[in-house]
């Protein structure tokens, strides 16, 4: 068995949970080992409809483990709901574990990430207000609470009185708010620290073991390569790393145990917050598109708001391949464009009257204008296709042109939001 990590190649939201979803079925550990509740990964299984923030995506198998591990921003209170509602719909209970070293967000972040936001006003990267930036900021400042502290009550107390020195500094005078007091946290933490205690455990020695006795392990990331904070459109990143270079960091395991690194992507282009984004459709076209884009239209898992659509950009997909270092892809929501006569493609950008094929810097990337190839399209529905030789000529077409630009073997087609709507080539 081999260690995979299934990763996004663009803004996020390219159907990672769906992937993952298909895939775990010959897998024993789903870990999930970056970002937080700011991102839901959509699964449409036959026990229904779900949206997991905190929850690795193989919690519909009851033998696979699904692991949380050190790199994570755990929300607790979105992890216990989300554990509850699984329940409610009458999934059995999931196996999880959960890093002892893994980071808890504190009402703290989510206050200040949604203080800032509001501050910003027009100039907002228009986060999802999950405290994500505040407690990776923390994290790295050494102000971070780490899950296994929660059970050390003096020791918790003085960590928190040390975090809180500084954030009611700000809270009161950026802010305006009143000053928090140690005490309004601790019965809360206690009463989270026992509801999570028994999922708790060294998360790095369980995979240890499970990569020397040759398990099969997936490692799903969060949102996508373009919003990497090394690599991606900087300032409009998260706050993790989002490749498969940090999986094995926020996993635990070795960086060469990771064998195959799948990248998804979608058939067209689709985007949360603000930033640049060349292929970027407006007005009619762009709700068309909208309209009938994933399962439901392309709007956010945890904001319901409208996404922001384009066509399939081929130089931000190569680029996003390049960086996840793809060993595959997983090209998804082709279905989607079956209403089409042609399909543009964004093959360069046009930017101080030159074209380039190679992803631009971020404040050349607001500048650029996309350089289009228009391909027939197929006008039909294609999702109920399990064979690649039974999609009509243009479908396959464009999938070999897309495979062509970024020089990357797509290997599974998605042609629907159901585990079963897919195509192996
Ligand atoms: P993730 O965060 O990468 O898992 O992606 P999201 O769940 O945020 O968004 C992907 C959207 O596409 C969801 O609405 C999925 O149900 C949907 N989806 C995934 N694959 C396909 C597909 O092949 N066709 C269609 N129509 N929808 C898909």
């Amino acid at each position: 068995m081999t260690i995979t990590a299934i990763v996004g190649a663009n803004w996020g939201d390219e159907g990672k949970g769906k992937m993952t979803d298909v895939m775990a079925a010959d897998s024993s550990y789903v870990v999930r080992y970056q970002g937080g509740s700011n991102a839901g990964h959509t699964i449409i299984n036959p026990f229904g409809k779900f949206a997991l923030r905190m929850l690795p995506s193989g919690v519909f198998y009851p033998n696979v483990v699904n692991v949380i591990g050190p790199g994570v921003a755990v929300d607790i209170d979105v992890l216990l709901q989300e554990l509850e509602s699984l329940t409610v719909r009458g999934i059995p209970s999931p196996q999880l574990r959960i890093s002892e070293r893994a980071q808890i967000v504190l009402p703290v972040h989510r206050m200040l990430d949604e203080l800032e936001e509001n501050r910003l006003g027009t100039r907002s990267f228009g986060s999802t207000k999950r405290g994500i930036a505040p407690f990776y900021a923390d994290k790295y400042a050494k102000l971070g609470i780490q899950i296994s502290e929660l059970f050390a009550e003096d020791h918790l107390r003085e960590r928190l009185e040390h975090l809180l020195e500084s954030k009611n500094i700000v809270l009161e005078h950026l802010y305006g708010q009143s000053c928090i007091k140690v005490e309004d946290w601790l019965s809360k933490l206690s009463e989270q620290a026992e509801a999570i205690a028994p999922y708790l455990c060294d998360t790095t020695s369980l995979l240890h073991k499970a990569y020397r006795n040759g398990e099969g392990i997936l490692l799903e990331g969060q949102l996508g390569a373009l919003r990497d904070p090394d690599h991606g459109i900087y300032p409009f990143t998260t706050s993790s790393s989002t490749l498969a270079g940090y999986a094995s960091v926020g996993a635990g395991l070795p960086p060469y145990a990771i064998e195959k690194i799948v990248a998804v992507t979608k058939a067209y282009s689709s985007c949360v917050g603000a930033g640049p984004f060349v292929a970027e459709l407006e007005g009619e076209e762009a709700e068309k598109l909208r309209s009938r884009g994933g399962d439901a239209g392309e709007y956010g898992v945890v904001t319901g708001r409208p996404r922001r659509v384009g066509w399939f950009d081929a130089v931000a997909t190569r680029y996003g391949c390049r960086i996840q270092g793809a060993t595959s892809v997983a090209l998804t929501n082709l279905d989607v464009l079956g209403y089409l006569d042609e399909i543009p493609i964004c093959v360069g950008y046009e930017t101080e009257g030159e074209v380039a094929d190679e992803f631009l810097f971020p404040q050349k990337l607001s500048s650029a204008k996309p350089v289009y190839k228009r391909l027939p399209g197929w006008k039909s529905d294609i999702s109920q296709v399990t064979k690649m030789e039974d999609l009509p000529e243009a479908a396959r077409g464009y999938v070999e042109f897309i495979e062509s630009e970024i020089g990357v073997a797509i290997t599974t087609v998605s042609v629907g939001p159901s585990r079963e709507q897919i195509i192996l080539r």
